[in-house]
């Protein structure tokens, strides 16, 4: 039997209302419209005084959402720039560069009907749990400070300062010559349309796309890079020759990839394959969240690094690895298995275009093939489900006494860690189900991991 260890939640998050893990969102027209979004602007204004930048993604309820935010904020005297159509991590970047505090109009990856708002810190990472706690406080309680006529904020535009971000993304892996390297960008309609191709561009790369004209009807492929979504792409990127293709969600802070044969290159192998170019050149610390795969792990092991997990979320990610670079830790990179990376070097947030522009530099120094990339990865299989429960937290209970013989680990749920193999259990954070993701070795492994968690839990 392993020794018994438990790791206490250090990062407890306190519950949230209206805010989600990224944001609020909601169908607009019903939970989301223009009224509740000019109050978050008004107490954003009231909470962070000075000059806020304001952007928003492709989606047809944007214009009216992006003008109600900035009304709330011009209202309490915040002087306002709108950036117009941008990445969210654009914003993000320009906001540390330029801005008091920003606020992006998006639903991420949420389809059409969705929107919602990502507000942005001074330092250019998203608003944390706290800070959104207390903004959600004043707004219940209608507690903001509406300016008089002499102190009123003043608006300007300026859809030019996108150039800046693309210039600094595009600049990153300055010592690669993407010699005229073939990529396919699959923007999605959404607001990359422009930035990625441009930084893929600059790069050296001879980029061919699709969907690749702003359209919040999404035409094309739903906000959501699905492997089925994301065929045309496939296709493309055969027929064209291409070493990979890329796609963006909704507001293209994430990146997903086809190799060169069309095939989808699974978000954790990604991570991975990132990671171990990253910590190849400097070893050091990976931050992720629990739910990613165990090739986190192995790769930091090959590479001399080393894993830390955080609880679910690139804010909680993002955090940590200021927090620990702070303490003065080499923190080399860090990011989600789905797609989310973090680059440090060039900002603490997710961003799209930076890990499309990884990629390249990944090819370009490996000399191989994403597809001849991925077989040189540890096999693994990694199994999602969902549990139905009316009382999730009643069976985190029952997991952590009947795996007490375990390693568990309970930042974020309970996570059972065994040799080869691990499970993580975590209640939805809206929903009436218990998020259950088993990883191993081999599928007959991973099933009966899991199937072994259902019976003792669920009897
Ligand atoms: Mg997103």
């Amino acid at each position: 039997m392993q020794e018994k260890h438990w790791k206490e939640n250090t990062m407890e998050a306190p519950e949230k209302q209206l805010f989600g893990t990224n944001g609020v969102r909601g169908i607009i027209g019903e939970q989301m419209n223009p009224e509740l979004v000019m109050k978050i602007g008004m107490v954003l204004g009231t909470m962070r005084k000075g000059r806020i930048g304001v952007g928003r993604d492709t989606r047809t309820s944007g214009p009216a959402l992006s003008r109600a935010i900035i009304a709330g904020l011009l209202a309490t005297g915040c002087d306002v720039v709108d950036l117009g159509v941008l990445p969210t991590p654009a914003v993000q970047y320009l906001v540390r560069e330029h801005f008091d505090a920003g606020a992006v109009i998006t639903a991420s990856h949420n389809p059409p009907e969705y929107n919602g708002v990502k507000i942005i810190e001074g330092d250019g990472t998203e608003m944390d749990d706290t800070q959104t706690i207390c903004l959600e406080g004043h707004l219940f309680a209608k507690e903001f400070t509406l300016a008089g006529w002499e102190s009123m904020g003043t608006l300007s535009a300026a859809p030019e300062m996108i150039h800046e971000y693309i210039t600094a993304v595009a600049g990153y892996w300055k010592d690669i010559d993407a010699d005229g390297m073939t990529v396919v960008a699959d923007p999605g309609s959404g607001p990359a349309c422009e930035s990625t191709p441009q930084v893929l561009t600059k790069m050296g790369c001879h980029v061919v796309t699709i969907n690749g004209m702003m359209d919040g009807t999404f035409p094309g492929r739903m906000p959501e890079p699905s492997p089925e979504g994301l065929q045309p792409l496939s296709e493309l990127v055969r027929n064209t020759g291409a070493a990979f293709g890329v796609a963006h969600d909704g507001d293209a802070d994430r990146a997903v990839f086809v190799d060169e044969t069309g095939e989808y290159l699974e978000e954790n192998e990604q991570f991975a394959l990132v990671e171990r170019f990253i910590c190849s050149e400097t070893p050091g610390i990976v931050v992720t969240p629990v739910s990613t795969s165990f090739l986190a792990e192995r790769i930091a092991e090959e590479t001399g690094s080393v894993v830390d997990y955080t609880r679910v979320g690139s804010i909680s990610v993002a955090r940590r690895m200021i927090a620990l670079a702070e303490e003065g830790k080499t923190v080399v990179f860090g990011g989600e298995g789905n797609g989310g990376l973090i680059l440090p070097g060039n900002q603490h947030c997710r961003d799209g275009a930076m890990t499309a522009a990884t990629m390249v530099a990944l090819l370009k120094s490996s000399g191989k093939t994403l597809s001849e990339l991925r077989t040189t990865l540890p096999p693994h299989v990694m199994l999602k489900d969902k549990i139905h429960t009316d009382s999730p937290h009643e069976l985190l209970k029952n997991a952590k006494t009947a795996f007490s013989g375990d390693t568990l680990d309970l930042t974020d749920g309970v996570r059972i860690n065994r040799q080869g193999m691990w499970a993580l259990l975590r209640p939805s954070g809206t929903e009436p189900f218990m998020r259950l993701y088993v990883e191993a070795e081999t599928e007959k492994e991973a099933e009966a991991f899991r199937d072994e968690i259902t019976r003792v839990i669920s009897p």
